[in-house]
């Protein structure tokens, strides 16, 4: 940088002069060199000057125009003046020069002494211009940098060292020197290891510029690098004081806050005002640097938040473990450059790789997933073990971490724990290449990322644990739920136990029931095949045990170590059992049994699966319940069952019983509920209430059972009568409905008529010989002798035909009162023949011809008197009824088979009176008497036909007649045939 000057003379000797005396002696300037006042303002009107020189004399006015336009312009270049004779007054007289080539010489020559205080300011204005878009990383080692150069500029010889806040040693950051010199600084510096002068040995005006109180200017550098390099050479010190060319030392604190954070020195004599304006320099250099700094940690502040910010975001948003710790590092590197980073997580007691970047593919490096140790007093040790954050600044051997896998060329490294409150869950590490790298505020980073991934990996691992939980529970609910549903104590218990086993991952799983004062082992499996374990005995209530214990208790037992239970007995099937859990199967404080649960290793069961397996065996409590509620109801139920089977049977048979009273009563049975309903009609009653008089029957049925009480009438329906009985049904003295009653009793009175009818018809028939006979007794009481002969005939005739019907009524009585006679088989042609022969004499004696054709056999199934009196009774009628002359024929008039049976039908002809056809019907009725017998008073009884009928009857024979008036009668008897017998003899 020229120095530039302005230069205003009117006298054009003076100028030429000036000229002469700048082209022989000064190079570093340019000069502009101007004769009047309105040019020199026209100069400092396009430029800016260093110097303006006033070649005096200058008249007033032209002088104030110049000095008005330095005022005007801001541009307050140095004045100086150049005159014949040195002006009046102490103030300029420094500013003076003689107006001659010499003193001209002289002034260029001092000129640079003259203007270093301000240019030193200048500079600093110039400093503070450093444009510090570029580079931002670097701004306050560009600012020192530049600061030195600008100085340098100046003629300064100077040197900047920064002051570590932490551990307060040198660091030479730059110079004015060449690097021969520096490297003979950086030895001397490293050969007391990391250089930090100790102020309790310096000098006492050095002491204060470590503090940071003043600055130090003095004429005897060596006596200064002496105090400070406490340790070097007198030798070392003087080839350093002449290489750095030191006459004196200004030594400068830059200062941050109140604590200096580097140091600025200036290697030259240096005037007061020199010394003044660097003050201002250093100043305004600390300014910038405190500005530039906390720009940079604002900055810096910031782009750690956004990655902090992004860790929150990106932990929170994924829960996947590898994503998180693939993820953090990546970000990390984005604030924390690194070199190499390792994360390494806490897993059942041991330290494994997790996470790995930057370390070579080589063996023995740092693996994936491999198992760590390193040692207790190690960096990495004491962030693993004592949750300590390391920072290793300078790594001198890469054991000094701990491990032997980092590479070799790591040359600052740092260490923080993860944890996730106050446990430690891993840690991770940074490594760098370059000496010195990391600082406190990397740690800082480092650790609020830590603290991130520490909640990150235990929200993860929660997640997964409560995944695998949640998991477990479902499994569990699925086991308790099946259990719920199963009925069988057995089949439950072996579910029960399997599923547990099985999605517990147990050594064996055993339930135990409560039964008469014992234990009884349900279900006890093991591995994850579920092998039965076998148990001899159950576990009597009474003795002491565990099992016993728990059952007393209805508390759970959890035996973290069996080997620490003197009282623990292996079961020679279960030799691995480490600990084991026992929990009560109960439910509203009733004790069914318990639930043992065995797992390998000590403390391998914990309250976590205490509570889950509380949950299952409450399940359980409840599936045992009811699946004892089912078998009790189960028996119940087939108790009932037998009973009502058998109280069922009773009824029916009961019901059989009056159902067969009913059906074979000859009444009509009918029961009706209380709505009316007809609950039960016994055969009789049906066929009555579908039969020829339905209707009135019905009719006379509904208005029986609108009636209230017990009813007993008797009414006619048509030609039927009937007896009614109705009557309330009553249970328990409720009543429950009506039966009703009925009886047909049209037959009954009819016999009661016929009986009447009969009684009179007898008393009739009687009366009439026994009135003859009355009248002849008194006739032969006043007879003569003469007609008492003719009397007593009368009577003996009357007598007999009272005789003779007494006996057919006797007959006629025993035939009806008689259900079966004596069979055998008869031959039909000898009973028609020995009646005939009976009856010839009288048949003769009367004129009427009386014959019977037979031929061959024919026998029938009867009783040989039976049937000769019907056939005799027959014949006596035909004689009685046919004038003589007529004839009478029996003859066997053939075979006829009716229902599969095959009758004989034998004839008995007349040629006599006849019979109306009025009378046919009722002839063979008792006592009943043809018009013709009534009217010619022919002597009878009319029980003869009846009589005939009854025998037909017994033999299971009919009988029926043809008659025509005048011409003559047929009475046809049909009499069963005994098949086997026809022809036969
Ligand atoms: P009885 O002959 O005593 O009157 P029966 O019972 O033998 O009584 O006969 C009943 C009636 O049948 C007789 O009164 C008569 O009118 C009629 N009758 C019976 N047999 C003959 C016959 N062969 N020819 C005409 N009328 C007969």
């Amino acid at each position: 940088m020229k120095t530039r000057l302005l230069v205003f003379d009117p006298d054009p000797e003076a100028r030429r002069l000036f000229r002469k005396a700048l082209q022989e002696s000064c190079e570093g300037c340019v000069a502009v060199i101007r004769a009047s006042a309105e040019s020199c303002v026209q100069a400092l009107h396009e430029s800016s000057f260093d110097t303006l020189i006033l070649g005096l004399p200058i008249d007033n006015s032209a002088l104030l125009q110049v000095l008005l336009a330095c005022q005007e312009y801001h541009k307050q270049p140095e004045l100086f003046l150049l005159a014949e004779h040195p002006p009046e007054g102490d103030e300029l007289s420094t500013r003076y020069f003689k107006k001659t080539t010499s003193g001209i010489v002289q002034f260029l020559r001092d000129l640079p002494e003259f203007l270093r205080p301000a240019l030193i300011t200048r500079s600093a204005d110039e400093l503070e211009q450093t444009h510090l878009d570029q580079h931002r990383e670097d701004a306050r080692r560009t600012i020192v940098e530049r600061a030195i150069k600008l100085l340098s500029r100046l003629g300064l010889n100077s040197m900047y060292v920064s002051i570590d806040p932490v551990d307060r040693h040198w660091v030479l950051v730059s110079s004015t020197y060449s690097i021969d010199i520096h490297q003979e600084i950086d030895a001397l510096l490293e050969k007391s290891g990391r250089f930090a002068p100790d102020p309790a040995r310096v000098l006492q005006s050095i002491r204060d510029l470590l503090l940071g109180l003043s600055s130090h200017y003095s004429e005897r550098p060596g006596e200064i690098l002496r105090s400070i390099f406490h340790w070097a050479t007198a030798s070392e010190i003087e080839s350093l004081v002449k290489k750095l060319g030191l006459d004196a030392l200004f030594l400068l604190p830059i200062l941050d806050g109140e604590r200096p954070r580097g140091i600025l020195m200036v290697a030259d004599t240096l005037s007061l005002q020199d010394q003044s304006a660097l003050q201002t320099f250093v100043n305004r250099l600390s300014t910038l640097l405190i500005r530039v700094r906390s720009l940079d940690r604002l900055q810096l502040d910031a782009h750690v938040m956004r990655a902090l910010q992004q860790v929150v975001f990106a932990l929170s948003s994924t829960l996947d473990f590898e994503t998180i710790q693939d993820q953090i590092l990546d970000l990390l590197r984005t604030v924390v450059p690194f070199d190499t980073a390792c994360v390494i997580l806490k897993e059942e007691g041991d330290l494994i790789v997790r996470q790995v970047k930057g370390f070579p593919p080589s063996r023995g490096a740092l693996q994936l997933g491999e198992s760590i140790v390193p040692p207790d007093r190690s960096a990495l040790g004491q962030v693993v073990y004592d949750a300590r954050p390391i920072l290793l600044r300078v790594v001198e051997d890469p054991l000094q971490i701990g491990l032997s896998h980092f590479p070799a060329d790591i040359r600052s490294w740092l260490g923080v724990p993860i944890m996730w409150r106050s446990e430690i869950i891993g840690g991770m590490a940074l490594g760098s290449r370059a000496q010195g790298f990391f600082q406190d505020f990397h740690l800082r980073i480092v650790l609020g990322f830590a603290q991130q991934l520490g909640v990150a990996l235990q929200n993860a691992h929660l997640l997964r644990s409560s995944a695998a939980r949640a998991e477990k529970m479902r499994l569990m609910y699925e086991i308790g739920r099946s259990a719920v549903s199963m009925l069988d104590i057995q089949q439950l218990a072996l579910e029960v136990a399997a599923g547990t086993l099985r999605v517990f991952n147990y050594y064996a799983v055993g339930i135990l029931l409560n039964e008469d004062d014992k234990l009884v082992p349900c279900a006890y499996l093991r591995g994850p095949e579920g092998i039965p374990v076998s148990w001899v005995e159950p576990l009597d209530l009474n003795a002491v045990g565990f099992a016993q214990e728990v059952v007393k208790k209805d508390q759970p037992l959890l035996i973290s170590d069996v080997s620490k239970e003197p009282r623990f007995e292996h079961h020679s099937e279960l030799p691995n059992t480490g600990c084991e859990l026992i929990l009560p199967l109960s439910i509203a404080g009733e004790v069914l049994g318990v639930m043992i649960v065995d797992k390998e290793g000590v403390g391998q069961l914990s309250e976590d699966d205490l509570e889950m397996l509380q949950v299952l065996t409450s399940l359980i409590a409840i599936s045992l319940i009811n699946a004892r509620l089912f078998g009790e109801i189960h028996d119940h139920a087939a108790e009932l069952e037998e009973r009502v089977a058998s109280r069922t049977a009773e009824l029916q048979s009961q019901q059989e019983q009056t159902e067969a009273i009913l059906r074979s009563v000859a009444d009509a049975v009918l029961v009706f509920d209380l709505e009316g309903d007809l609950v039960m009609a016994n055969p009789q009653a049906q066929n009555m209430m579908a039969g020829e008089w339905s209707e009135g029957v019905l009719t006379q049925i509904s208005r029986l059972h609108g009636e209230k009480g017990r009813i007993q009438e008797s009414f006619d329906i048509g030609e039927a009568s009937f007896q009614a009985l109705a009557s309330p049904v009553e249970l328990d003295g409720d009543s429950i409905g009506t039966v009703i009653v009925l009886r047909d009793i049209t037959r009954l009175q009819e016999l009661d008529r016929l009986k009447s009818e009969f009684v009179a018809t007898v008393s009739h028939e009687l009366r009439t010989p026994l009135a003859n006979i009355k009248v002849y007794l008194s006739l032969l009481q006043r007879s003569k002798q003469a007609n008492r002969q003719r009397y007593l005939g009368v009577l003996n005739q009357e007598t007999d035909r009272l005789t003779s019907m007494i006996e057919e009524l006797l007959d006629l009585s025993r035939l009806e009162s008689q259900k079966e006679i004596e069979m055998e088989p008869v031959e039909m042609t000898d009973i028609l023949a020995q009646v005939v022969e009976q009856h010839r004499p009288t048949c003769d004696e009367k004129g009427i011809h009386i014959a019977h054709e037979t031929e061959g056999s024919v026998r029938v199934l009867g009783n040989s008197d039976q049937l000769i009196r019907l056939f005799t009774n027959l014949v006596a009628n035909a004689a009685t009824y046919t004038d003589p002359g007529g004839m009478i024929s029996l003859n066997i008039s053939g075979e006829k088979e009716e229902d599969g049976i095959a009758y004989v039908c034998v004839d008995v002809r007349d040629d006599g009176v006849g019979i109306s056809e009025e009378d046919q019907p009722f002839l063979f009725d008792r006592f009943y008497r043809g018009t013709m017998a009534r009217k010619h008073r022919i002597p009878g009884s009319g029980l003869g036909l009846a009589i005939v009928r009854e025998i037909v009857n017994l033999h299971g024979g009919r009988v029926g007649v043809e008659s025509d008036v005048g011409v003559g009668s047929v009475f046809t008897v049909w009499l069963p045939l005994i098949k086997w017998e026809r022809g036969s003899s």
